[in-house]
Order: structure tokens, then sequence, then C-alpha cells
């Protein structure tokens, strides 16, 4: 029989033949397979059946014929020649698309259901017959599903918090895939978890995380998916935890706190941890104090929940707010709760990456009191999608919480004696058994940028923000109502911008809309994308500068687009108010008006 090195090491095929097999399935079912033999699967099934099929006086190839695993031998879906042909592929794929990533509007302009409508409802049959099946599947991707994907690469992103991309971010993926293991416990592949316990303390020492979170401390950290896994993890270690001092029957008297510039997600996180929806206290926050969470209101709703007989839980602390990266303090607020056996958990989901940074240290100065803490590396630390790391000072309370003690399956009798006590089994810190090998990646990032490679990133980002931060206050129609904070800058048009009525009446509705507009005609362009938030009952638009491809002339250019769709946009509204006047002087004859039906009338009127 040839030995699987043998078979490797054959020539392609320089002929193969078809062979069709006909019969009866379960005594009923008739089928008919036919398959491409070549000299290789063909020594392929001898290897896999030969010690099966001697026993009736056949030969080990009739019976490779008929065997019923041969149609996986025709495609091989594991080969690796033709994983590097096809990884070849792929890699010039991806290459070719960040080479000529500029070229597309950063947002595409396509309808619900325009790729729908050009793909057949059913899956195929058989793979694409004739050319390469990968290749053909990599036409579609080009042609079909590139001109309606949002470019989250481009270096005009910059709508949302950034995920970052690199070399060996992409490529560490890859690895992952590749080796494609599971480490839900320490037995189930150590050197993966082995990895994650020292990649975590590396970031957590590279962002100066208190030493009472790392493992080195005391501490440890995981990596997951996504920041709410880690609100929903660390909150229902809380509840537990809590649980077991005051009696289960009490879980309708746990009560969370947050401010309302908190993420969405710690929202979810409550509902699915069983918190009465009544016991969300979401703390309102101001203009005056940069969109913080006041510990004074923090203490005082803590006060007033004990003194009604509720047991306050847990508060979701942010460093970097998703509207305008706002930052909590720290210090004051795990003071305000000191003593009252509240969980502090810190989403830096965004900002904690400028932790890298010695002078953003300060962004979590008081952290050594909190529980728990957790960001999202793959935001803007070049760890690409996904990863975010949650460390926490008690780990016990996170296993407590999360382990499971009846897998009877993962406890093989070897794994058992050899692991002992004291490994970590990270499917215990999480909500599923099973688990990417992520750390990997970050361990490949933390190797081939170094932190100091992290830092020059993140501070050319919050460069090129201050830059854009300058052009817009240099022009008067302009203001940033709310402080930079990293590379977010916030802005928008003045109300004295959007006409003298506007600026008369303070009253916020109309500039909002005028600044939604501007927002709308900005992204339409195709060569800027931004979002926008409320706060403070003001409507403001997003610049996040984070992306890898993004240089100071992408900066410069979405500037440009912005003052040039402002005058557009404030001509129109000026033509808009200077019509109300008029028809209100001719009250009498408004047919002799124009009508104007929205932005596209406008434009044309005004250029008619
Ligand atoms: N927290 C903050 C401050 C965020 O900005 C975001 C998303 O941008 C999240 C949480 C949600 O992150 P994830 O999608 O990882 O759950």
């Amino acid at each position: 029989m040839p030995s699987t090195s043998a078979i490797n090491k054959m020539p392609p095929p320089s002929y193969s033949f078809p062979l069709t097999v006909e019969g009866t399935r379960s005594g009923q079912e008739e089928y008919s397979t036919t398959w491409e033999l070549t000299p290789r699967s063909t020594a392929m099934a001898i290897l896999n059946h030969g010690d099966t099929t001697t026993a009736n006086g056949s030969s080990p190839a009739d019976a490779a014929a008929v065997a019923p695993a041969m149609p996986s031998l025709v495609q091989p879906p594991l080969d690796a020649d033709e994983f590097r042909r096809q990884g070849r592929l792929v890699v010039d794929f991806i290459a070719d698309y960040y080479t000529r990533i500029d070229e597309h509007p950063v947002r595409p302009a396509v309808a619900p259901g325009f790729l729908a409508r050009q793909l057949p409802d059913t899956a195929p049959a058989r793979p694409e017959p004739g050319d390469d099946a990968l290749a053909a599947a990599l036409r579609d991707v080009r042609d079909l599903i590139l001109p309606g994907v949002t470019h989250w690469q481009s270096p005009r992103h910059f709508a949302h918090f950034a995920a970052t991309a690199s070399n060996v971010g992409a490529l560490g993926e890859a690895l992952t895939a590749g080796l494609n293991i599971n480490p839900f416990t320490w037995a189930a592949s150590p050197a993966a978890t082995e990895l994650e316990v020292v990649v975590t303390d590396w970031l957590g020492k590279a962002l100066h995380l208190p030493e009472s979170l790392l493992f080195s401390g005391g501490g440890g950290a995981t990596l997951l998916g996504t920041s709410c896994e880690a609100m929903l993890c660390t909150l229902v270690a809380a509840r537990d935890r809590k649980l077991a001092e005051i009696g289960e029957e009490r879980i309708g008297d746990l009560v969370v706190y947050c401010s309302d510039q908190t993420h969405f997600s710690f929202q979810k996180a409550a509902r699915i941890a069983g918190i009465r929806r009544g016991n969300y206290r979401e703390i309102p926050t101001s203009r005056e104090s940069g969109f913080t969470l006041s510990p004074k209101a923090l203490r005082a709703a803590v006060r007033a929940d004990e003194a009604a007989g509720r047991v306050p839980l847990f508060l979701c602390a942010t460093v970097g707010t998703t509207p305008t990266a706002a930052v909590d303090p720290l210090r004051e607020l795990c003071a305000a709760v000191a003593g009252h056996g509240v969980w502090v958990h810190v989403d830096a989901a965004y900002a904690g990456a400028a932790c890298v940074c010695p002078e953003f240290r300060h962004a979590i100065a008081g952290a050594e009191a909190v529980d728990s803490f957790s960001t999202n590396p793959h935001k803007w630390l070049l760890a690409n999608m996904d990863c975010c790391a949650l460390w926490v000072r008690r780990p016990e309370a996170l296993t407590a919480a999360l382990g499971t003690d009846h897998d009877v399956i993962l406890k093989d009798p070897s794994s058992e004696r050899d692991c002992g006590r004291g490994v970590v089994d990270y499917k215990d810190w999480q909500i599923a058994l099973s688990r990417r090998f992520r750390a990997l990646k970050l361990w490949l990032v933390l190797r081939c940028h170094g932190v100091e490679g992290l830092r020059g990133f993140v501070r050319a980002h919050v460069r090129m923000a201050a830059a854009f931060e300058d052009m817009v206050r240099a022009d008067a129609r302009f203001e940033v109502p709310v402080p930079r904070q990293f590379a977010l800058v916030c802005f928008r048009l003045r109300s004295a911008a959007a006409g003298e009525k506007r600026a008369r009446d303070g009253d916020d509705a109309e500039p909002n809309e005028l600044n939604r507009r501007l927002l709308e005609a900005v992204n339409a362009t195709g060569r800027a994308y931004m979002s926008s938030a409320v706060v403070g009952g003001i409507y403001v638009l997003r610049c996040a500068i984070g992306n890898s491809l993004t240089e100071e002339r992408h900066v410069r250019e979405a500037w440009c687009v912005v003052q040039e769709q402002a005058t557009v946009v404030l001509a129109a509204a000026a033509c808009t108010e200077e019509r109300a006047v008029y028809s209100a002087r001719c009250a009498d004859a408004p047919a002799a008006v124009p009508p104007v039906q929205n932005e596209v009338s406008l434009h044309s009127f005004l250029n008619s």
C-alpha cells in the first residue's frame, strides 16, 4: 500500500476517467454517482480502505472504486498543494483590493435587495464547471459583492470607530483559521491557552493597566469577540456573587448603573442577565461636564435605591463613549460606590487602545479599584476583527458564574490527571464552549509591531484628528461643541451660519436638521464617510480618524468635502428662508412661489 507522503509526492494527474456507480440505497432509494478518478485519488482510496477490503477477496482497487468515501477524494477539502495555490489567489485578491481601495466610493449606492436579485435562489449542487470554482467565486466577490460593501478599510472611512486592519492581523486570522483548533480547555490545546495568558498580560502591561488585573498580579484576562460579551460575562459574575450573598429570590431587586452615553450593548447585557428593565439606571449627563458620568449623581442614585430596599449591583463606566469619546472619571466613580458592594466594570472598547501611550494613561487613573476592564484591540490596535480583551480582578467570580463541571466528554482521565489544579480552562470565562485561537493574532501584532509601533500608530491618528479640529475651528461657520477626545472630532455648523432666524430663536431643531442634511450631502459624495450623534439635544457630525490607510491628505480632502457641501446646504437653507419670508409677505398669492420639495429641487432652483 502506498504511504501518504508517497501519494502527496505524486505528480499532478496527466489523465483522469469517470466512474459511475449505480445502486439502491436502503433497499429503496436509487442512486447514481460519478467520480472523476485520477491515479492519486485512486491511491488515496486504497490507502483509506486497505484494511477493510481484502476480506471478501476483492482487490483494494476494486473496493476503492465502490467505497462510500470516494466522492470527497475527487475534490479533497483540505489539500496542501491546492491550499497553496488557492491561498495565493486570495492573498493577491486582498492585496489588489487594498491597492485600489481608494477608487471605491466609501459607502455603496445600492438599494435593499440589490444582491439577492443577482444571486441564484439555491446553492449550487456541484462546483463551478470547467473553471476553477474559487477563481469564479472571487470574480463574483469583485463584480457583485464589492460594489455593495461599505469599505471599512477605506482611508476615507471616518464614520464609526475604526476596525483597524494590518498585514499581520489579517494573516494572524488566516493562521488561526488554518490551524483551526478549539482551545476550550487547557488540555484541548495547551499552547493556545498559555499564549492567551501570556499575551493578555503583555497587552495589559502595554496599556498600563493596574497589576491587580493581570495574571501576574492575581487577576487574569481572556480574549472574547466583543465588548458586549465582556459586559454580559462580568455582569453575570457580579450577579451570581451578589445572589449568593442575598439569596436568589432577590434577583428582581438588583440595580445596574450607567450614563446616558453608555453603549446600548450594556442595556442588552442587563436584559439577558435578568435585570428588571425598571432597575436599569441611565444617569443623565450634560454638556457642561463633557458628557461624563457624574460621581455625585451616581452616589445619589445608589443611596436612593438602597433606601428603597433595592440592591446596587453593577456600574458600567466608559473610557471613550461612542458619541463623543467622553471619559468617565474612574477614581471618583469608584469612590462614589465604595462600600456598597457594586462591581465596577470599565468599557474602554475604543479608547483603551490609547493607553499604550503614557500621555493617555490619565484616562484610566483610578482603575486600580475597578473589578473589570475591557477593550477591543480590533478597534484601534491593528488586530483584525474580532478581538476583545477582558481583564478581571477576581477570575474566580467569573468562573464561579460561567464554569461548568458536568462536561463528561471533556474530562478524559489523562487530561484530568495531567492538568491538575491551576490551569486556565477558558470555556469557564465565556458564554460558549467553543472558542477561536485569537491569542495567535494578537501575539503576532504585538510581536511584529511592538508596543512602540502601536504608540506611533495611535499618535499619528491623534495628530490627524487635531489637524482636522484646527481646520474646523478656522472656519467661522463651524463649531466644535465638545472637546476633541483622542482621534474623534465632533463638529457642527453653528446656528448663526444657518441664518439669522435660527440664531434669534436659539432653537436646536432647525440647526440640527441643517447638520443632518450636511452629513447626508457629505456621505452622498462617496469621498468621505462620517456619522452623527445627538448629545444634549444637539446634532453633531462625528469624524473618527483611525483607519490603517488614512493619511493626512485624506483628512484634508475630507474637510474640503465638508466645506463644499456646507456651502451648498447653507445656500439652499438661506434660499428656503428667503422664500418663507417672501411667502409670508405674499400670503394672498402663495402659488407664485415655486414648489420646493427636497434638496435636489432646491439645488436646481439655486442653479436656475
Ligand atoms: N462600547 C463602546 C464604547 C463602543 O464604542 C462600542 C462599539 O463601537 C461597543 C461598546 C460595542 O462593541 P462590540 O461591538 O465589541 O460589542
